[in-house]
């Protein structure tokens, strides 16, 4: 049995904790590794190295620093497959998904490699007499980023760029379920050139985050995972005096118009629907036509799409559409869920309970499933699924479409798909979510925009990366100076060269 370890000081290190979480094959059912969980002492050691490698880091200037950054990237590409195979390992989603989690990322190490511009002060001359005025970014220090299991390599990568670029130096505390990405490219900053101890991976469960919770030198935390955890992380950081952004979970609806392209709609929701069985956080689990004959015809649409769906392992490459969920837990929440849907009285178009794949029976597969006529007060509604289910909530109006996203208590995701330009306009700027697609099913901003959620999606300030993730991983300082006037004699004129 693989035992996986920390990464500290630049090397791998062994738990001492003697506690141990399984890393599961979820194609399988298998154990394929068993991670560390961490305890206080061996998280606040490793935050106390970082603290000290940190000096060092921030006195490097930002151009060398984006170096790092460039050589990186170059390390990322080459790996590539390599890295999409380790996520897709232990996440379970298909090949070309896992190489999608890795580009994702990569794109924010691209952004970072421009970091020293982010990192510009403010100027300001003759504030007052002989008075001028500068801010300046400066590194908070040690921050840390605490991840979830289902982008093994995007989001670390989200937290990493940004952080470590600013200056700061990073406690790393990736998903125990899928954790060897984040070991991964610890080795590859290391071989692009971080110095020791400034990216610090250490594996655990909640022992390890609340130590970093509690822990003094930590400045910043930034979160992503599900919402009671990110609402719980932001409330305990806030109180110890930390800046926190906790990213939480989502129901994101789209909205069909009568006048869309109904064919590309019902290709939209399904990829968005289905797509990495459901585990994303933009995933779109709730599909909103307005008006009935719109309902029944995309409906139709829908049916022979979702039939369709080719559930596999990752190494059955192509032929596949979707992996297994995570844990035989999160199947049998979903399978339940799926229950209580019925129960409730929603029509299960497409049942995929049951679902069992030949030569991996213990594998953690579930079948795609479609609901019509949900209702908001339904389990299947209200509740984050996180899997292969999508509900379609019949809409009279546009205006009652909109009402449903906007009393969502998610704010993460949303879309429209439409041939009217004023109906989008409308939707895109009254809706009450962070990102909003139009005729487009997963609006993931690009890397030099921002990602972020509103409502129940997100707790505290700023969005991920971007130039946002800047200004969470650095403070300002302002210096107001003044020099007393009257040029002194004996100016020099010659060219001075900088020391
Ligand atoms: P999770 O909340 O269970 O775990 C996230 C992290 O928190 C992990 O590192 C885990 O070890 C830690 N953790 C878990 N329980 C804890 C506790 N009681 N105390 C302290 N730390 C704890 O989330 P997950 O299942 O890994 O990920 C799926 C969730 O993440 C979904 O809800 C999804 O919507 C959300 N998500 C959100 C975004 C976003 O940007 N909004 C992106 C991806 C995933």
């Amino acid at each position: 049995m693989q035992e996986l370890t920390h990464w500290i000081g630049g090397q791998h290190v062994k738990g001492t904790s003697g506690r141990f979480a399984d890393v599961m094959n979820p194609a399988t059912g298998e154990v394929q590794a068993r991670v560390p969980l961490a305890t206080k002492a061996e998280m606040d050691a490793a935050i106390a190295a970082a603290a000290v490698a940190q000096e060092g880091w921030a006195a490097t200037n930002p151009q060398r620093r984006a170096r790092v950054m460039m050589a990186f990237g170059d390390l990322i590409n080459k790996h590539m497959d390599e890295l999409a195979e380790l996520v897709s390992r232990e996440h379970g989603k298909t090949l070309p998904d896992g190489r999608g989690d890795v580009q994702r990322g990569l794109e924010v190490i691209e952004v970072c490699m421009g970091a020293p511009h982010m990192l510009k002060g403010e100027y300001t001359n003759d504030g007052g007499p002989g008075i001028d005025l500068y801010s300046m970014r400066q590194p908070l220090g040690v921050v840390a980023g605490i991840t979830p299991f289902n982008f093994p390599a995007m989001i670390p990568l989200w937290k990493m760029g940004p952080a470590l670029s600013s200056g700061n130096a990073m406690i790393l505390k990736p998903s125990e379920r899928c954790p060897s990405t984040s070991l991964r490219l610890a080795e590859l900053l290391k071989e692009a050139g971080l110095p020791d101890g400034v990216l610090q991976v250490i594996n655990g469960d909640k022992e390890a985050v609340d130590a970093i919770l509690d822990n003094d030198t930590v400045q910043a935390v930034g979160f992503v995972g599900s919402t009671p955890i990110a609402q719980y992380i932001y409330g305990r950081a806030a109180t110890n005096g930390k800046r926190a952004q906790c990213f939480g979970g989502a129901k994101n609806h789209m909205v069909i118009m009568p006048d869309a392209d109904l064919d590309k709609a019902a290709d939209a929701l399904v990829g968005a629907g289905f797509g990495a069985a459901g585990e994303r956080c933009m995933a779109i689990s709730v599909a909103v036509p307005v008006g009935e004959k719109t309902a029944d015809a995309l409906i139709e649409r829908l049916i022979p799409r979702i039939e369709k769906l080719k559930v596999g392992p990752y190494t059955a490459g192509a032929d596949v559409d979707f992996g297994p969920v995570i844990t035989a837990q999160a199947k049998a929440r979903i399978d339940a869920l799926v229950e209580t849907g019925v129960k409730q009285g929603a029509k299960l178009v497409v049942d995929g309970r049951g679902f069992s794949l030949q030569g991996y029976e213990n594998g953690f597969f579930v079948g795609a499933s479609l609901f019509d006529n949900v209702t908001p007060e339904m389990d299947i509604y209200r509740e984050e699924i996180f899997g292969p289910v999508l509900s379609q909530v019949r809409a009279k109006s546009y205006d009652e479409a909109l009402a449903l996203v906007k009393d969502n208590p998610f704010g993460n995701g949303t879309a429209i798909f439409t041939a009217d330009g004023d109906t989008a306009r409308d939707f895109a700027n009254k809706v009450n979510v962070g990102m909003v697609g139009i005729n487009f099913p997963i609006p993931v901003p690009l890397s030099y925009h921002s990602f972020g959620g509103w409502k129940k999606s997100a707790f505290g300030d700023l969005n991920q990366y971007g130039p946002d993730a800047f200004k969470f991983y650095t403070r300002t300082k302002t210096v107001t100076q003044r020099w007393f006037s009257g040029i002194k004699e004996g100016g020099e004129f010659h060219f001075k060269q900088m020391d």
